[in-house]
């Protein structure tokens, strides 16, 4: 289905955009339409359009859910700068702005309105909506109504009463990770009525995966920052003491970088945030509080100079880079000394079921860092998605030579151990038994009876591990989803494991030396320069975050390369 040239031109007047991203249209479209929609859309995949541009077209006021009540100022600033009317509802508003917001609202002048779901349960909230025309409901962050998922909050269970309330108001829910079953819980607690369903890829192009072994953090965050001179980046680290005295050296260093973590004052923590917003600090180095609902569209690297908890996270933290759709590089520097730190936070996790998944995502994350296989494949297949290229050209791993190796034998050897394990058991278990561990669980099932077990022990633990992720990831084996996911035989897995087909494994063959990319040197290009600078003084004397927009729309005005417009407006 088509969207509209009326659509596409409001598109481009309100936010500069001349195409839609993957996705958006169609999302737009039954939006529009009136029907119910429910959209995974990975971070910087755009989800804010999707219900931005039919707020602006459609009638009456858009209620946008959104957990956060500390950024909806930032939403709401955004959406203003658009031109389009907004407000926000929440506890920390005083009586009088809440009068008047709602006032607002009556008289029917307010495009979007944004509140937290606690508002939501409010009845006589409720009553205030009855009487407003609604186009309809967006639900921003909308795995955090399922227990399933990571992030569960239980004031989003009172969303379920959306349908209830407002039979007649389509309702369009988005999220940036939710698995299979995640998702269907979502459908189902929010009652969404043969929705849209959109899933979009995970796959961030732009983005360069690298893992490099840490020896020395401080030297290797300095030599890596230093090549990318003018660029701007976000150093993760885990904890504040370590944000504090590397932001303290990369400094001593001259390179002007501002530390953020929650323990600083709120005004300097607002201070270091803006001013690396608006490109003033081009380096900030930060705790994960730091990133959440910053939209800045040309950060160009995120450093993890210490192991994350878990792909999700990591996932999160490197998507913050190369929002504006250029080359951007994601370094994470791994020793497997930060896993002891991190097994230690999560000893302390009270809940036992908890305590299992955060220890599970870990392993998950170890096996990440310290695999071989393409990264791209591995964090696509972590979110269900299958990468179908051998070599994904823009990690680490790819850059390497690669070689085939014909892995038929260990392959069958797996295969036959989940058969016999009669498919309900996962991973690790399975290479547990394969190598003769000695674990209670292995003598509580009775799996030393086994005659797989000890198959496997002319390898060991990692390759294990390694080769059951390639089957993983070349579909012989399939991994079910839910919380304790087990490893099961597909079609293609019987053909080997009955001889009809052999295995052959894809194995990059490392580079010793840490590859250090280069994107395309902007910094050279003394237009490039120009229009930055510019940017960043309109920004400045705007008091918003410098933007691709702008610097599209000044290219424009001044008829500046027109080429360069079209190039960043792509
Ligand atoms: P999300 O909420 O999915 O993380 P955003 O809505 O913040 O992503 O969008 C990410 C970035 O992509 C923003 O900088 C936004 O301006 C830009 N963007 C969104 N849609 C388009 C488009 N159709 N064309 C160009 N840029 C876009
Ligand atoms: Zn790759």
């Amino acid at each position: 289905m088509s969207t509209t040239i009326d659509t596409i031109e409001t598109m481009r007047r309100l936010f500069g955009f001349h195409k839609f991203r993957p996705n958006q249209a169609e999302i737009v479209n039954a939006i529009l339409e009136r029907r119910d929609v429910f959209a995974v859309m990975p971070t910087g995949g755009g989800k804010s359009l999707c219900f931005q541009l039919p707020a602006a077209i459609l009638p009456g006021t858009c209620v946008v859910i959104s957990p956060l009540i500390s950024l909806m100022k930032d939403q709401l600033d955004a959406v203003r700068a658009l031109g389009l009317s907004a407000e926000y509802l929440n506890s920390s508003q005083a009586a009088r702005e809440q009068a008047r917001v709602t006032g607002q609202l009556k008289a029917g002048a307010c495009r979007l309105l944004y509140v937290a779901p606690e508002r939501f349960a409010m009845q006589d909230f409720r009553a205030v909506l009855k009487r407003l025309t609604i186009s309809f409901f967006a639900i921003d962050e909308a795995h955090c109504i399922s227990d399933w998922g990571h992030d569960f909050r239980p004031d989003y269970l009172t969303l379920s009463e959306i349908m209830r309330d407002f039979p007649g108001t389509p309702v369009a829910a988005f999220t940036a990770t939710a698995t299979e079953s995640v998702q269907s819980q979502i459908v189902h607690r929010l009652g969404l009525r043969s929705p849209l369903t959109v899933r979009a890829s995970f796959n961030r192009p732009n983005l360069f995966y690298e893992v490099v072994q840490k020896t020395d953090e401080d030297r290797q965050v300095l030599n890596f920052v230093r090549s990318r001179p003018g660029q701007s980046g976000i150093i993760y680290r885990t904890t504040r003491r370590d944000v504090e005295e590397m932001a303290q050296f990369l400094s001593a260093n001259e390179i002007p970088a501002v530390p953020y973590h929650a323990g600083l004052e709120p005004a300097e923590r607002t201070r270091n945030q803006e001013a690396f917003i608006r490109d003033e600090a081009p380096v900030v180095v930060a705790t994960i509080a730091f990133g959440m609902g910053i939209d800045k569209p040309n950060v160009r690297y995120v450093v993890h100079a210490d192991l994350p908890k878990n792909l999700e996270g990591y996932y999160q933290e490197t998507g913050r880079a190369g929002r504006d759709g250029d080359p951007a590089h994601c370094l994470l520097l791994y020793g497997f000394e930060d896993v002891p730190r991190l097994k230690f936070f999560i000893s302390k996790i009270d809940k036992r079921e908890p305590r299992e998944i955060a220890s599970r995502k870990l392993q998950q994350m170890i096996d990440f860092a310290a695999g071989d296989e393409c990264r791209r494949r591995r964090i696509l297949g972590y979110f269900g998605e299958r990468y179908r290229a051998s070599v994904c050209g823009a990690c680490d791993t790819c850059q390497g030579t690669v070689e085939y190796v014909d892995w038929t034998e260990r392959a069958r050897i797996a295969l036959a151990s989940v058969t016999e394990l009669e498919e309900r058991f996962g991973v690790c278990h399975v290479v547990d038994v394969l190598i003769r561990a000695d674990t209670a669980r292995i003598r509580q099932l009775r799996h030393d009876d086994l005659e797989c077990y000890g198959a496997g022990t002319d390898h060991g633990k990692k390759e294990w591990r390694n080769a059951l992720n390639e089957m993983i990831s070349q579909g012989v084996l399939e991994q079910s989803g839910g919380m304790y996911p087990v490893v099961r035989v597909t079609r293609k897995g019987r053909t080997v494991l009955e001889g009809r087909a052999t295995f052959t494994a894809r194995r990059p063959v490392r580079k010793v030396e840490a590859v250090v990319h280069t994107p395309a040197s902007e910094p050279d290009n003394p237009l490039f320069e120009h229009l930055r600078d510019v940017r960043r003084r309109v920004a400045r004397e705007e008091g918003v975050p410098p933007t691709t927009r702008q610097q599209v729309d000044l290219a424009v005005e001044w008829n500046l390369g027109q080429s360069f417009a079209n190039e960043r407006s792509r």
